[in-house]
């Protein structure tokens, strides 16, 4: 399943693009297996969020110490700004639809789908 969400699949049935209509545009289920992706939990998205704002800033910290480690002692300021800037934004974006596939990941695992849940999901009904 993590892998699965790792390549921005559904964690569920592994359908492409799972329940994203664009890159940023979320439908409220999976189109290959019709998974309640939010799975009716407050703060759901939250979750997606931790592991989008932790790889980003992981990757953030990771550049600048690359930066400044090569361009000891006379650090490049600019450089080192741009190429911060530049990492922040394409792993924060490039990143988005992964996190929110990967922490329904997590959550499938974390708490497997319930029977009434997963015959729903089959059969294509709107869960309550
Ligand atoms: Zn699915």
């Amino acid at each position: 399943m993590l892998c699965r969400g790792l390549i921005r699949r559904c964690a569920h049935c592994g359908h492409p693009g799972a329940f994203f209509v664009s890159w940023f545009k979320t439908q409220d289920r999976c189109r290959g297996c019709n998974l309640l992706w939010q799975r009716n939990t407050q703060g759901f998205v939250l979750g997606a969020l931790a592991i989008n704002f932790v790889v980003t800033g992981g990757a953030l910290i990771t550049t600048l110490v690359i930066g400044v480690v090569v361009s000891y002692p006379d650090l490049a300021i600019f450089e080192l700004l741009v190429s911060t800037v530049g990492v922040t934004l394409f792993v924060g974006i490039f990143g988005y639809p992964i996190s929110y596939t990967t922490w329904l990941a997590v959550d499938l695992i974390m708490r497997p789908l319930e029977p009434s849940e997963l015959a729903n999901t089959r059969a294509g009904k709107i869960i309550p």
